[in-house]
């Protein structure tokens, strides 16, 4: 199987001989893709179709997989020194005088942090970005650290990670892998991976998997347990290092590189919900995010800087905001703009998402874009979720966060009232969820949706029926929702943010007075939350976090988490301050 488009040559070195496929204008700088195990060169043709705009790049058959020859003997024939004159012949072949910026998936990652770490290839790197492959050494030193102070949260770990490595003992055992791959685990593969990691049909499997996956084995013996027995004790990296961290990954412990920072000295880090095979799943997201960091070593863009306690967590992803243009759906933008996520602003006011998605990307956002839609509106959100899927990719967060206020006593409150309350605050998060968390779910590589309900869902008031109906269906719409998508690593928050200084109070309707007493209530009650004086940001803060630590339900003021626990445990007072008439 060819890249299309690709010019391909042979390269000659120790005994083998290796099929490089070059993209892309030579002029440009290099960018080195390695696959990993058990795949050829053509698991990085999504994410080399999307470089070749802007980059020279080079991929190859690692030795004994796809089209390049396989040593002989094949025991003693992977180390990772034999695997290392391979990638310095492929470079002196494509980039005799310049520098090349590496990237390795799976054991190309695992390879290419050997060749980031031992002194001949230094002058030959100039960057490397790391998805879902440790250093060998870095992971003897981070077990050897365990061992030898085991406490009980580091027992944990080292268990939790010797659980993800089962196929690593099997791939020891001599003949077995041979075997299985050769038989039913050959044939199968393609659709273990489409059904188990949701990795797309077509390219899979290369005519040569079986016979690739069985000299692959060699990778492991001939490196794994020597190497983690006796880890360098100089394996530092001599190039700026790139961490793309996979969150979802079967194989591997995000905990596996909470050391790294004392082997590499530039280190970015950035974390993907996806599963093990993102070259497949994420290309786009890979793509941008080598572009970005190879531009940024080569000097022309600043070096992509996220910062606030999320970075790590948001820093690439797609976040989609409804009702950005103000209050807490500005300030939620902000956040994730800050944590240096790509952020969709949708708002009915088509100039206060413009300048919500203009102050994102000063903020920190590395991409925003408004949106103008009204979420009430079935037709403009379809429209709406079929762009933001061509145009700007699957979203990893969605913020249903639109809503009006609503105030007066039920029978003041008209069916027209009910209507607009309903169909913004209800039907708005309803066709978010639809839209975009169908194109989630499908997707397969997890998500979170986050819903802005209220206290009003649980604290019941003769002045908000409306209002309160509302948010408590939509209180009631994430928890079954949460549980539906809780099989498909998608999780759904619900926040009830009590009483916020937003400008939510100018524009409420209060049902059942004329104009001029509705604007005078506007304005009390715009006085009185401006006293209680509770910032959006703080909201938005709790969002970010409800995301990061999958929480289910939120209050957040203290009225709000006071009122939540009297839900539930003393209900009877909250019915007796529901009759209570406020006064404004
Ligand atoms: P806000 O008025 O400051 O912001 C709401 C934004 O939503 C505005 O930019 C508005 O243009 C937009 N919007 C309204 N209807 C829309 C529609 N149909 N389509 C698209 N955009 C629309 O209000 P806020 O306080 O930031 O409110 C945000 C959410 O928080 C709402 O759901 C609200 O019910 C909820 N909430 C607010 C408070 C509070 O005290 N402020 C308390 C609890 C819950």
């Amino acid at each position: 199987m060819t890249l299309k488009g690709a010019r391909e040559r042979r390269v000659a070195t120790g005994g083998v001989e290796l099929c490089v496929a070059e993209l892309g204008d030579p002029e440009q700088p290099t960018v080195v893709l390695v696959h990993g195990y058990p795949d050829s060169k053509e698991v990085w043709s999504e994410v080399a179709v999307r470089l070749a705009d802007r980059f020279h790049v080079v991929l190859y058959d690692v030795r004994g997989h796809g089209r390049s020859t396989a040593p002989k003997p094949l025991r003693g024939g992977f180390t990772l020194a034999k695997l290392t004159d391979d990638f310095l012949a492929v470079v002196d072949a494509v980039s005799p005088d310049r520098p090349v910026h590496l990237v390795g998936h799976d054991w190309g990652s695992v390879q290419s942090w050997e060749f980031v770490t031992v002194g001949r290839t230094e002058g030959r790197i100039a960057s490397f970005t790391s998805i879902s492959g440790p250093s060998l050494d870095h992971f003897g030193h981070w077990i050897n650290a365990r061992v030898r102070r085991p406490t009980p949260r580091r027992v944990g770990q080292l268990l939790g990670q010797g659980a993800k490595s089962w196929y690593v003992y099997l791939l020891h055992t001599p003949a077995l892998p041979e075997l299985a791959w050769r038989g039913p685990l050959g044939k199968r593969w393609p659709k273990i991976l489409q059904r188990v990691e949701k990795v797309p049909g077509g390219a899979y499997p290369t005519p040569s998997l079986t016979s690739d996956a069985a000299h692959g084995a060699w990778l492991y013996r001939d490196n794994v347990r020597a190497r983690l027995l006796r880890p360098r004790p100089d394996a530092y990296a001599h190039a700026p290092v790139q961490l793309i961290t996979p969150q979802r990954d079967a194989f591997l412990s995000e905990r596996l590189y909470d050391d790294l920072e004392q082997w590499v000295p530039r280190l970015t880090r950035r974390t993907l919900p996806a599963k093990h095979w993102a070259p497949r799943t994420r290309p786009d997201q890979l793509a941008s995010w080598i572009e970005d960091f190879v531009m940024s070593v080569d000097g022309g863009r600043p070096e992509p800087k996220a910062i606030g306690r999320h970075a790590d967590r948001f820093g690439g992803q797609l976040v989609l905001i409804t009702g950005a243009g103000s209050g807490i759906g500005r300030a939620t933008a902000f956040a994730f703009a800050e944590a240096g996520a790509r952020v969709v602003a949708v708002d009915r006011d088509a100039e206060a998402a413009t300048r919500t998605a203009e102050l994102s990307r000063l903020i920190g956002a590395p991409d925003a874009w408004a949106e103008p839609a009204d979420v009430s509106d079935e037709q403009a959100m379809e429209k709406l979720a079929e762009k933001v899927h061509r145009e700007y990719g699957v979203l990893d967060v969605l913020v249903n966060n639109a809503g009006i206020g609503l105030s007066g006593s039920f029978f003041a409150t008209t069916s027209e009232d009910w209507r607009k309350v309903l169909d913004i605050n209800l039907w708005g998060v309803i066709h978010g969820c639809r839209l975009f968390g169908a194109r989630m779910a499908q997707r397969g590589q997890g998500g979170h949706i986050v819903n802005i309900a209220s206290a009003a869902a649980f604290q019941p008031s003769r002045a908000l029926p409306a209002y309160g109906t509302s948010k408590a269906a939509v209180l009631m719409l994430s928890e079954c929702l949460r549980a539906e998508l809780a099989g498909q690593d998608i999780g759904v928050s619900a926040i009830c943010p009590g009483i916020v200084n937003t400008n939510i109070t100018s524009t409420a309707r209060f049902a059942g007075v004329d104009e001029a007493e509705e604007r005078r209530r506007q304005k009390n009650s715009a006085r009185l939350y401006g006293l209680r004086n509770y910032p959006p940001e703080k909201v938005a803060e709790a969002i970010l976090d409800a995301v990061a630590r999958n929480k289910a339900v939120v209050p957040v003021t203290p009225e709000a988490r006071g009122a939540h626990l009297l839900s539930r445990f003393l209900p009877g007072a909250l019915r007796g301050l529901a009759r209570v008439e406020p006064k404004l």
